[in-house]
Order: structure tokens, then sequence, then C-alpha cells
């Protein structure tokens, strides 16, 4: 199967969600192309060039057939992604201390600027990484060369593939509720609300067991209580999202599945 990008690297900036493209490309198409088309890259490898699929049943962003070279050696999006029964197979037999290291990683070089890599004209050098971009990978069944399934949450389409274990991450602004069932003395359950930025709409929430926020506690003391003094943070975390007549939601099994870090 073909790679389909839902986010996109902006020229000597940042990632950003494909609906930053597809807001502006709805209220004025032609200042969508000026702006975005041909200054678009692979997320990861943010070499490749990227190109606009606007198909009626779903846009998206793919790497046109003879780009595929212009990913970065390490760049995972020259694999395929894992099926579900390799990526069931990865999680199970998991090594904690590797899955906290792929989620900084993710964190550090999906959602922040790009600061190294950039020569004094602001260009991209290739070669003289000081991070790598392999941190998606691992070998299938067959031995063969795989990147985990991975999502950023502003895309939109959560509803995708859903029933498949994800990496998954965003900018977002967070709040946390502590439940205490009635007459109760103990908090029972906490729910981390992850909200759009922009919006303040949430977009998903993760449960939380007393048990594993206790390994958690030190990063998830400083968020606030209150839905409206939510604080913007950013967040990677690993699970299977449900949805409900509300949101999404995602049960946090392992303390290692989660890092954030305020913004
Ligand atoms: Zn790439």
């Amino acid at each position: 199967m073909k790679n389909k990008y839902d986010e996109f690297y902006f020229e000597n900036d940042t990632n950003y969600p494909a609906s930053v493209y597809w807001d502006l490309y709805d209220k004025n198409q032609m200042e969508a192309i000026r702006k975005y088309d041909g200054h678009m890259f692979c997320p990861i490898c943010k070499l490749a060039p990227l190109t606009v699929a606007r198909g009626n049943q779903r846009r998206y962003f793919k790497v046109i057939e003879s780009d595929t070279e212009k990913h970065d050696i390490d760049c995972p999006y020259r694999h395929k992604m894992a099926s579900k029964k390799e990526t069931n197979n990865f999680y199970k037999d998991l090594d904690t201390t590797d899955i906290r290291n792929r989620l900084i990683s993710c964190l550090n070089r999906m959602l922040k600027k790009v600061f190294n890599n950039m020569d004094g004209n602001g260009l991209l050098v290739r070669g003289e990484k000081k991070s790598k971009n392999n941190f998606f990978d691992f070998n299938g069944n067959g031995g063969e060369r795989k990147y985990l399934p991975h999502k950023n949450f502003n895309s939109g389409n959560l509803k995708e593939d859903m029933d498949i274990q994800k990496i998954y991450y965003g900018k977002c602004a967070l709040y946390i509720y502590k439940y205490i069932p009635k007459g109760g003395a103990d908090i029972k359950m906490y729910y981390l609300k992850i909200l759009s930025r922009n919006s303040k709409k949430q977009i998903c929430e993760i449960s939380i067991s007393p048990y594993v926020y206790n390994y958690l506690s030190n990063e998830l003391t400083d968020i606030p209580e209150e839905r409206d003094e939510a604080l913007n943070y950013y967040l990677c975390f690993s699970g299977i999202l449900e949805k409900n007549k509300y949101s999404y939601k995602c049960k946090l099994k392992d303390s290692r599945l989660l890092v954030l870090e305020k913004k």
C-alpha cells in the first residue's frame, strides 16, 4: 500500500497536520496552492517532496514514485507500514525502555521546530544529522523492515484503522479530571483530557489508573484540573483508541507509553 501522509513539513519551519492545508484550501484555493504546494516535504526526513492528492473520497499528501529515492536513507517511509499482526507482536514483547525512547524521539522530531541539520542558508544538510529518522522502525515478521503505525491526533481522521495500536502525537492543551465516586475518598481514575489548542474542543481522553499514575505523577502534577485553565503541551502516547458518543478514548496500559512536555 502507498504511504499517505496526513501531515507535512513546511520549509524551514515545522510539521503541520493536513487540516492546516485544507482549511486554507477550502477558504481560498489559490492562496493555499501558492503558499504550500512545492514547499511541503516528508514529515520525518524533511527531504522527499510531497504532492497533493485532491480526491473526492479522500484528500491526502503523497510522495510520487520517482521521488521515493529522495527520502533520507534511514527514513521509515522507504519501507511499508507494519500490519496489524506485526504491530501486535511488537507491543506484546515490549521493551519498555525502547518504546519510551521512540516516543521521546517522536515528540522531539515531529512536534518541535527543526534547528539542527540546517546550513547557513536554512537548508537541510544531508548526512550531518545529530538525530536519526528511524525511531518508528522495527523488523516485521519476515525480518523485513517495517514502521510502526503512527498518527498526529490533530489530523482529523482518527477513525481510520482505529483498532490498530498506534503512536499518537500532537500539540494540544491538557487538563486532568480526577474521578472520585460519590461518597468515596480515593481517586479511582484519572482522565487526561486532550484539547485542540485553537478551538479548545476535546480531541481524545486518556484514562490512567491510580497505579499507572503513580509512575507519572511528577510529570502530570502540573496539569490543571479545570478545563478553562488547560495548558499547552507536546504529547505523545501509544495505545488503541475507542470511540463513544462523546469522545475518542484510550486506556494507558503502562506509564512508559506516554511522554509529554510543557510548551
Ligand atoms: Zn522521508
